[in-house]
């Protein structure tokens, strides 16, 4: 009696209101499965373009997949069409087709928008700053994405954090790197903080888009460059334009990517959407950093087998010296934008904190388990407690 009444109201919904996804509900319902034809039945067609190249591994597959998950989900009521970089607006209009609602969604790097919200660097990438563990420890568990939330509000934007490369390779060199002075007057791709850093060093910061880098390095405009990782590197060719490819990614340690969404749009999803929404973009969050880290070794590997090229470390004194130069950046940085000077502060106390348990826990372990790594846990354990 209870499952001929569920299906009577299921039944009148779908002529009453006429929408997509009641076939399938009257499927169900004739299967017996009649609990699921009670949701709410608004649909919604939405629109999301992203900074990435159509295909592009990783980053637009992430997207595609973020979007695909949500119409299972939501059996149908949350319909995403995705269109990568430049299909439907420019990659690096992302973040204005969003704030304005020409579309509803975005996927791209808060580091993209640095012109418009300066602090929105800390979003995505701080050279010396978190891995990829502590950014999301600082989004999910500290307060990073509710700072995150704020700094976006005045556009009707609200950010979510969405995949992460891991730390980055220190890039392409068309020369070695032995001291700082082999910096100065060095042309290298590298956006961001980092880049600010580089040019204090003495050399010149330059932005191009991916399309650009590869005959940008291959025709000497310029003598370096950073991408992503050896997976992505090696697909876009970066080892037949530099001889030279130095880890680690100094500039880029656990670079965040963000899934955007414009505000009224947000508004206007069910309860039970939003929710999905959010799980979703956890979900896929954990999805991209599990690829990046699986197809990265492999690729690095093939390329240390390539005879034309070296794989190198940056030495520790270059990287000692940058890490003073990228200090100066940010005090600089913070003293220019409150908001900058706000979200240092807490990045920072989270970060301190964030090591001393990342040495007292990851580090601790991973020295027990490689004795022929040193780590000395009585003066980790004093120096914690200071
Ligand atoms: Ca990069």
């Amino acid at each position: 009696m209870q499952k001929s009444l569920k299906w009577l109201s299921s039944s009148l919904l779908c002529s009453a209101v006429l929408i997509g996804g009641c076939n399938e509900d009257k499927k169900a319902a004739s299967d017996g499965q009649v609990g699921q034809a009670a949701v709410p039945q608004k649909t919604y067609e939405w629109k999301m373009v992203s900074t990435w190249p159509p295909n592009f591994p990783v980053f637009q597959e992430g997207v595609d997949r973020f979007a695909k998950n949500l119409d299972i989900m939501s059996q149908g009521r949350l319909k995403i069409k995705v269109y990568a970089g430049g299909e439907l607006v420019p990659s690096l209009q992302t973040f204005d087709a969003v704030s304005q609602g020409t579309v509803e969604l975005g996927h791209g790097a808060a580091y993209y928008w640095a012109g418009k919200v300066p602090a929105a660097q800390f979003m995505s990438a701080v050279p010396f700053g978190m891995n990829a563990q502590g950014m999301n420890d600082w989004f999910y568990g500290g307060d990073g994405l509710t700072l995150w939330r704020e700094l976006y509000e005045p556009f009707n934007v609200i950010p979510f954090p969405v995949g992460n490369t891991g730390v980055q390779m220190g890039g392409w060199f068309n020369k070695k790197i032995e001291s700082v002075e082999d910096l100065k007057g060095l042309k290298m791709r590298i956006p961001g903080l980092g880049g600010k850093v580089l040019s204090k060093a003495g050399g010149t910061p330059v932005l191009l888009a991916g399309g650009e880098i590869y005959t940008s390095l291959e025709r000497g405009n310029i003598d370096a460059t950073e991408w992503v990782g050896p997976y992505h590197d090696k697909r876009l060719g970066l080892n037949r334009a530099a001889k030279y490819y130095y880890t680690p990614g100094w500039h880029e340690p656990g670079t965040m990517l963000e899934l955007i969404i414009n505000k009224a749009a947000w508004k206007s999803l069910t309860p039970d959407l939003q929710k999905m929404v959010e799980e979703v973009a956890m979900a896929t969050n954990l999805w991209m950093h599990t690829q990046f880290d699986t197809l990265n070794l492999n690729a690095l590997r093939e390329l240390m087998a390539d005879k034309n090229i070296e794989v190198l470390g940056f030495p520790p004194e270059v990287l000692a010296q940058l890490k003073l130069l990228t200090q100066e950046v940010l005090d600089e940085e913070a003293a220019k934008s409150a908001d900058f000077k706000r979200v240092y502060e807490n990045f920072k106390a989270f970060s301190a904190n964030h090591d001393v348990w990342q040495t007292l826990s990851e580090i601790s372990y991973y020295s027990a388990n490689h004795p022929s790594m040193p780590f000395d846990i009585q003066k980790a354990l004093k120096d914690a407690a200071q």
